[in-house]
């Protein structure tokens, strides 16, 4: 951590004031743990803060301490741009770029505030008087661990901040096992732990919390698998129908791309989701190794994210869109 941004977010933070945190859209765990964690962390110091997310958080998330008190601000539009607005100092967690924050990114851009933005994405935007960007992190709550530990608050990482940062960590490095994975995340885990947080349940709340339901729409994605051996790829898609089919809600098809990852010689999957209320396929690429699949997202699919782990999105068909991934796979020199 750059000791004179440090320094800088010190000296903003030094009174008691007003601040928003704000994470991405469909927030995964590392968003709802970094957002989360920081709260615990800063409401010691007694500042007045508002959690905000751009739409609601997935079920499995719904035990962290506090979740309640998230503004789900496409729920509560005008009152929840009212807070934004009343908000000094904005932290922006666990993305890059306004856009990110769906519904919030009109609130973002006319609202002018001391901004921070806390990331491990490539290419961020620079709306921010203090930017923490480092893609070497896996998650960004191991930076939020860092940030505390920068600034001299360690001891203020309590039970509650830890259960928060170490859910992110948990799901954004795959149970520690993705590449990102440094010795540094185990020893920031190994403090976390002593707080006295019980990771045997959090782990559960986090992956053993689905209906049967979700467990047939896994063995759905995998009937659709289609797998290009010579191309080291392999995709799977859920239509909207068999979403409907199994009672989907969100969530639901969480970690489902890294499935194909575990068949032999595959180093680049990816999923194609039909969202017929949004109008879009969403699409989640994952890759193994030298692939990158955030410039393959940003290239052809409208999106981006990590070399391993990126996400996008096609406003043609399932099928169109499908014929162009299979089109770009067939010319992959992988
Ligand atoms: P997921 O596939 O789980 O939705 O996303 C994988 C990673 O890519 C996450 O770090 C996520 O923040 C990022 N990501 C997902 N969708 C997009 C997108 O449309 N644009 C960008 N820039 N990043 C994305
Ligand atoms: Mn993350």
């Amino acid at each position: 951590m750059n000791e004179a941004l440090l320094e800088k977010l010190r000296t903003q933070l030094a009174n008691p004031g007003k601040i928003g945190i704000v994470t991405h859209k469909s927030p995964d765990g590392d968003a709802m743990g970094s957002s989360l964690g920081l709260y615990h962390l800063l409401k010691q110091f007694g500042h007045k803060i508002e959690i905000f997310t751009p739409n609601r958080y997935p079920e499995f998330l719904a035990w962290m301490p506090e979740s309640e008190r998230v503004v789900v601000f496409d729920e509560q539009n005008s009152a929840a741009t009212a807070l934004l607005n009343s908000c000094d100092t904005i932290f922006t967690l666990d993305f890059n770029a306004f856009h990110r924050a769906g519904d919030m990114e009109h609130a973002l851009k006319n609202k002018s505030a001391f901004y921070v933005m806390v990331d491990h994405h490539q290419m961020p935007d620079t709306y921010a008087q203090i930017t923490f960007s480092d893609t070497g992190y896996a998650s960004t709550c191991e930076m939020i661990y860092d940030l505390a530990v920068g600034l001299g608050w360690q001891e203020y990482v309590n039970k509650d901040v830890a259960a928060c940062l170490y859910t992110g960590i948990v799901t954004d490095t795959g149970s520690f096992r993705f590449a990102a994975t440094k010795p540094s995340t185990h020893l920031a885990v190994a403090y976390l732990m002593q707080t006295g947080i019980d990771h045997a349940k959090i782990y559960s709340n986090i992956h053993d919390n689905f209906s049967a339901d979700r467990l047939q729409l896994m063995g759905r994605s995998l009937q659709n698998l289609k797998v290009f051996p010579e191309k080291k790829t392999a995709y799977t898609k859920l239509s909207q129908a068999e979403l409907d089919a199994f009672n989907y809600v969100k969530g639901d098809t969480e970690g489902l791309v890294n499935l194909a990852l575990s068949i032999k010689g595959i180093v680049f999957a990816a999923i194609f989701i039909e969202h017929t209320d949004e109008k879009i396929i969403k699409i989640s690429f994952r890759s193994q190794g030298d692939f990158d699949v955030n410039q393959f997202a940003r290239a052809h699919f409208n999106g981006g994210g990590h070399i391993n782990a990126a996400g996008g999105k096609s406003n043609v068909s399932l099928a169109e869109t499908i014929q162009k991934f299979e089109e770009l796979v067939l010319n992959l020199d992988i």
